[in-house]
Protein backbone atom coordinates (compact mmCIF):
# COMPACT_ATOMS: atom_id res chain seq x y z
CA UNK A 1 0.00 0.00 0.00
CA UNK A 2 0.99 3.42 -0.99
CA UNK A 3 0.37 6.90 0.62
CA UNK A 4 0.30 10.67 -0.84
CA UNK A 5 -0.81 13.95 -0.87
CA UNK A 6 -3.89 15.01 -3.00
CA UNK A 7 -5.62 18.44 -3.19
CA UNK A 8 -9.27 17.52 -4.80
CA UNK A 9 -11.01 14.91 -6.27
CA UNK A 10 -14.10 15.70 -8.15
CA UNK A 11 -16.41 15.13 -10.87
CA UNK A 12 -16.48 17.42 -14.03
CA UNK A 13 -16.05 18.20 -17.93
CA UNK A 14 -12.10 18.14 -19.20
CA UNK A 15 -12.34 21.96 -20.38
CA UNK A 16 -9.13 22.08 -22.10
CA UNK A 17 -7.71 20.62 -25.43
CA UNK A 18 -8.98 21.05 -29.24
CA UNK A 19 -10.25 18.40 -32.11
CA UNK A 20 -7.35 17.23 -31.68
CA UNK A 21 -5.92 13.42 -31.29
CA UNK A 22 -5.32 12.54 -27.78
CA UNK A 23 -7.33 15.47 -26.80
CA UNK A 24 -10.47 14.75 -24.21
CA UNK A 25 -11.95 18.25 -24.42
CA UNK A 26 -15.71 18.27 -23.47
CA UNK A 27 -15.88 14.55 -22.15
CA UNK A 28 -16.83 13.86 -18.51
CA UNK A 29 -13.65 13.21 -16.43
CA UNK A 30 -13.27 12.48 -12.68
CA UNK A 31 -10.11 14.58 -11.52
CA UNK A 32 -7.46 14.02 -9.16
CA UNK A 33 -5.48 16.98 -8.62
CA UNK A 34 -2.10 15.65 -6.76
CA UNK A 35 -0.15 18.00 -4.66
CA UNK A 36 3.26 19.20 -5.05
CA UNK A 37 5.38 20.86 -8.07
CA UNK A 38 8.57 21.23 -8.49
CA UNK A 39 8.80 23.55 -11.15
CA UNK A 40 7.23 25.59 -8.50
CA UNK A 41 9.82 24.64 -5.97
CA UNK A 42 12.38 25.94 -8.18
CA UNK A 43 13.77 22.29 -9.71
CA UNK A 44 14.70 24.73 -12.84
CA UNK A 45 15.53 28.01 -10.77
CA UNK A 46 12.45 29.84 -10.48
CA UNK A 47 8.87 29.85 -8.43
CA UNK A 48 7.02 27.94 -11.48
CA UNK A 49 4.37 29.32 -14.21
CA UNK A 50 3.81 32.86 -13.40
CA UNK A 51 0.00 32.05 -14.41
CA UNK A 52 -0.13 29.38 -12.64
CA UNK A 53 -3.65 28.35 -11.95
CA UNK A 54 -3.06 26.08 -9.34
CA UNK A 55 -1.50 27.84 -6.99
CA UNK A 56 -2.57 25.39 -3.63
CA UNK A 57 -1.59 22.24 -5.51
CA UNK A 58 2.28 23.70 -5.25
CA UNK A 59 3.12 22.30 -1.90
CA UNK A 60 3.41 18.53 -1.43
CA UNK A 61 2.01 18.29 2.00
CA UNK A 62 -1.10 19.68 1.86
CA UNK A 63 -3.01 18.62 5.22
CA UNK A 64 -6.61 18.35 3.81
CA UNK A 65 -8.05 17.05 0.39
CA UNK A 66 -11.05 17.81 -0.81
CA UNK A 67 -13.44 15.00 -1.90
CA UNK A 68 -16.89 16.13 -4.07
CA UNK A 69 -19.19 13.74 -2.14
CA UNK A 70 -21.44 13.24 -5.13
CA UNK A 71 -21.21 13.62 -8.79
CA UNK A 72 -21.91 17.15 -10.38
CA UNK A 73 -22.99 18.45 -6.34
CA UNK A 74 -20.54 20.68 -6.16
CA UNK A 75 -20.36 19.46 -2.63
CA UNK A 76 -17.37 18.41 -0.42
CA UNK A 77 -15.72 17.17 2.32
CA UNK A 78 -12.55 17.39 3.56
CA UNK A 79 -10.78 14.47 4.48
CA UNK A 80 -7.29 14.21 6.25
CA UNK A 81 -3.91 13.90 4.04
CA UNK A 82 -2.28 11.39 3.34
CA UNK A 83 -4.22 9.01 1.53
CA UNK A 84 -4.17 5.85 0.36
CA UNK A 85 -4.76 4.45 -2.92
CA UNK A 86 -7.84 2.42 -2.26
CA UNK A 87 -9.37 5.89 -0.53
CA UNK A 88 -8.63 6.90 -3.79
CA UNK A 89 -10.42 4.43 -5.60
CA UNK A 90 -13.18 4.43 -2.98
CA UNK A 91 -14.09 8.13 -4.15
CA UNK A 92 -13.43 7.12 -7.97
CA UNK A 93 -16.29 4.67 -7.38
CA UNK A 94 -18.43 7.03 -5.69
CA UNK A 95 -18.29 9.80 -8.34
CA UNK A 96 -18.21 7.43 -11.24
CA UNK A 97 -21.63 8.22 -13.39
CA UNK A 98 -22.59 6.66 -17.09
CA UNK A 99 -20.82 9.36 -19.12
CA UNK A 100 -17.64 9.29 -17.49
CA UNK A 101 -14.81 9.00 -20.08
CA UNK A 102 -12.00 8.60 -17.92
CA UNK A 103 -10.00 9.65 -14.72
CA UNK A 104 -7.53 12.85 -14.70
CA UNK A 105 -4.36 12.91 -12.91
CA UNK A 106 -3.51 16.96 -13.00
CA UNK A 107 -1.48 18.85 -10.23
CA UNK A 108 0.30 20.20 -9.17
CA UNK A 109 2.30 17.72 -11.13
CA UNK A 110 0.96 14.17 -10.89
CA UNK A 111 4.43 13.06 -12.10
CA UNK A 112 5.96 14.40 -8.78
CA UNK A 113 4.35 11.69 -6.59
CA UNK A 114 5.44 8.57 -9.17
CA UNK A 115 4.79 5.25 -6.54
CA UNK A 116 1.87 6.29 -5.44
CA UNK A 117 0.50 7.48 -8.91
CA UNK A 118 1.88 4.36 -10.26
CA UNK A 119 -0.55 2.57 -7.63
CA UNK A 120 -3.60 4.00 -8.60
CA UNK A 121 -2.84 3.88 -12.29
CA UNK A 122 -2.55 0.36 -11.64
CA UNK A 123 -5.44 -0.17 -9.55
CA UNK A 124 -7.54 1.57 -11.87
CA UNK A 125 -6.58 -0.44 -14.98
CA UNK A 126 -7.33 -3.84 -13.39
CA UNK A 127 -10.99 -2.10 -12.72
CA UNK A 128 -10.98 -0.89 -16.44
CA UNK A 129 -10.85 3.05 -16.47
CA UNK A 130 -9.47 4.49 -19.32
CA UNK A 131 -6.75 7.25 -18.22
CA UNK A 132 -5.73 10.78 -18.69
CA UNK A 133 -2.30 12.13 -17.32
CA UNK A 134 -1.80 15.95 -17.61
CA UNK A 135 1.94 16.68 -16.82
CA UNK A 136 4.62 19.41 -17.32
CA UNK A 137 7.75 17.97 -16.24
CA UNK A 138 9.38 14.87 -14.67
CA UNK A 139 13.60 14.58 -13.69
CA UNK A 140 12.64 10.91 -14.28
CA UNK A 141 11.86 10.25 -17.51
CA UNK A 142 12.26 6.44 -17.08
CA UNK A 143 9.60 6.16 -14.62
CA UNK A 144 7.07 8.06 -17.12
CA UNK A 145 8.46 5.08 -19.59
CA UNK A 146 7.41 2.53 -17.20
CA UNK A 147 3.92 3.89 -16.34
CA UNK A 148 3.28 5.06 -19.91
CA UNK A 149 1.31 1.87 -20.78
CA UNK A 150 -1.23 2.68 -17.77
CA UNK A 151 -1.85 6.11 -19.45
CA UNK A 152 -4.13 6.14 -22.60
CA UNK A 153 -4.69 9.71 -22.82
CA UNK A 154 -1.51 12.54 -22.53
CA UNK A 155 -1.58 16.47 -22.40
CA UNK A 156 2.02 17.47 -22.33
CA UNK A 157 2.28 20.86 -21.09
CA UNK A 158 4.91 22.42 -23.34
CA UNK A 159 5.72 25.74 -21.62
CA UNK A 160 6.03 28.93 -23.46
CA UNK A 161 9.11 31.26 -22.64
CA UNK A 162 6.62 33.70 -21.50
CA UNK A 163 5.59 31.30 -18.45
CA UNK A 164 9.12 31.88 -16.51
CA UNK A 165 9.01 28.15 -15.60
CA UNK A 166 12.20 28.01 -16.09
CA UNK A 167 15.99 30.07 -15.72
CA UNK A 168 16.72 27.79 -19.11
CA UNK A 169 13.73 27.90 -21.18
CA UNK A 170 15.36 25.21 -23.82
CA UNK A 171 16.36 23.09 -21.23
CA UNK A 172 12.38 22.78 -20.11
CA UNK A 173 11.24 22.67 -23.86
CA UNK A 174 13.36 19.47 -24.67
CA UNK A 175 12.87 17.59 -21.49
CA UNK A 176 8.74 18.30 -22.44
CA UNK A 177 9.14 17.02 -26.05
CA UNK A 178 11.40 14.16 -24.88
CA UNK A 179 8.71 13.01 -22.60
CA UNK A 180 6.02 13.54 -25.56
CA UNK A 181 8.27 11.01 -27.48
CA UNK A 182 8.24 8.75 -24.71
CA UNK A 183 4.56 8.82 -24.02
CA UNK A 184 3.73 8.68 -28.07
CA UNK A 185 4.60 4.72 -27.98
CA UNK A 186 1.51 4.18 -25.76
CA UNK A 187 -0.54 6.96 -25.34
CA UNK A 188 -2.66 9.20 -27.17
CA UNK A 189 -0.81 12.38 -26.44
CA UNK A 190 -1.05 16.00 -27.73
CA UNK A 191 1.12 19.09 -26.64
CA UNK A 192 -0.51 22.55 -25.06
CA UNK A 193 1.24 25.74 -24.62
CA UNK A 194 -0.30 28.54 -23.33
CA UNK A 195 -0.08 31.54 -24.61
CA UNK A 196 -0.49 35.25 -23.60
CA UNK A 197 0.44 38.94 -25.36
CA UNK A 198 3.64 38.44 -24.30
CA UNK A 199 4.21 34.77 -26.39
CA UNK A 200 6.72 35.63 -28.86
CA UNK A 201 6.47 34.56 -32.57
CA UNK A 202 10.06 33.17 -32.86
CA UNK A 203 9.67 31.16 -29.24
CA UNK A 204 6.26 29.47 -30.65
CA UNK A 205 7.80 28.43 -33.76
CA UNK A 206 10.59 26.30 -31.60
CA UNK A 207 8.01 24.71 -30.08
CA UNK A 208 6.10 24.09 -33.51
CA UNK A 209 9.39 22.84 -35.00
CA UNK A 210 9.43 20.27 -31.96
CA UNK A 211 5.99 18.68 -32.22
CA UNK A 212 6.44 18.64 -35.91
CA UNK A 213 9.39 16.38 -35.36
CA UNK A 214 7.98 14.20 -33.80
CA UNK A 215 4.25 14.43 -34.97
CA UNK A 216 2.74 15.30 -32.11
CA UNK A 217 -0.57 17.22 -31.89
CA UNK A 218 -0.38 21.00 -30.57
CA UNK A 219 -3.26 23.29 -28.96
CA UNK A 220 -2.49 26.80 -28.47
CA UNK A 221 -4.41 27.53 -25.02
CA UNK A 222 -5.27 31.41 -24.80
CA UNK A 223 -4.19 32.37 -21.29
CA UNK A 224 -6.86 32.84 -18.75
CA UNK A 225 -5.38 35.90 -16.74
CA UNK A 226 -5.54 35.36 -12.86
CA UNK A 227 -7.38 37.68 -10.64
CA UNK A 228 -5.51 41.10 -10.27
CA UNK A 229 -2.59 40.03 -12.46
CA UNK A 230 -0.66 42.24 -15.67
CA UNK A 231 -1.25 39.10 -18.04
CA UNK A 232 -2.90 39.86 -20.93
CA UNK A 233 -4.50 37.74 -23.27
CA UNK A 234 -2.95 37.00 -26.72
CA UNK A 235 -4.83 39.88 -29.74
CA UNK A 236 -6.75 37.39 -31.89
CA UNK A 237 -3.73 38.33 -34.70
CA UNK A 238 -1.12 36.63 -32.90
CA UNK A 239 -3.45 33.70 -32.05
CA UNK A 240 -3.91 33.27 -36.10
CA UNK A 241 -0.48 33.61 -36.53
CA UNK A 242 0.45 31.10 -33.97
CA UNK A 243 -2.35 28.49 -35.68
CA UNK A 244 -0.42 29.38 -38.87
CA UNK A 245 2.75 29.15 -37.64
CA UNK A 246 1.93 25.27 -36.34
CA UNK A 247 0.39 24.56 -39.24
CA UNK A 248 3.92 24.94 -41.09
CA UNK A 249 5.32 22.17 -38.95
CA UNK A 250 2.16 20.16 -38.52
CA UNK A 251 -0.76 19.05 -40.98
CA UNK A 252 -3.95 21.37 -40.12
CA UNK A 253 -6.11 18.38 -37.97
CA UNK A 254 -3.12 18.27 -35.74
CA UNK A 255 -3.15 22.09 -34.36
CA UNK A 256 -6.05 23.74 -32.71
CA UNK A 257 -6.69 26.42 -30.08
CA UNK A 258 -8.20 26.34 -27.13
CA UNK A 259 -9.79 28.66 -23.97
CA UNK A 260 -10.53 26.68 -20.63
CA UNK A 261 -14.14 26.06 -20.50
CA UNK A 262 -14.39 24.95 -16.60
CA UNK A 263 -13.51 28.75 -16.27
CA UNK A 264 -15.65 30.50 -18.36
CA UNK A 265 -18.35 28.24 -16.63
CA UNK A 266 -17.17 29.27 -13.22
CA UNK A 267 -16.90 25.42 -12.13
CA UNK A 268 -14.30 23.24 -11.66
S1 LIG B 1 3.60 23.54 -13.70
FE1 LIG B 1 1.41 23.71 -13.17
S2 LIG B 1 1.33 23.67 -10.89
FE2 LIG B 1 3.47 24.06 -11.49
S3 LIG B 1 3.67 26.30 -11.41
FE3 LIG B 1 3.16 25.74 -13.56
S4 LIG B 1 0.89 25.85 -13.69
FE4 LIG B 1 1.47 25.82 -11.46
Amino acid sequence: MSQGYIQEIFSSFQGEGAAVEGSCYGLRQIFIRLAGCPLAQGALGTKGCIWCDSPEAKANHLKQCLVETEAGSQTFENIKNPVTEKDVLKHIRNLTTNDLHSISFTGGEPLHQPEFLERILTLLKKESYKTYLETAYTEDVEFLRRISHLIDFACVDVKDRSTEASLDWKVLVNREIEMCKILKDNTRVFAKTVVSKSSRKEDFEVIADLCGRIGIPIVIQIVTPPDNSKILQPTWRQITEFSEIAAQHLPADKVGISVQMHKNLNIL
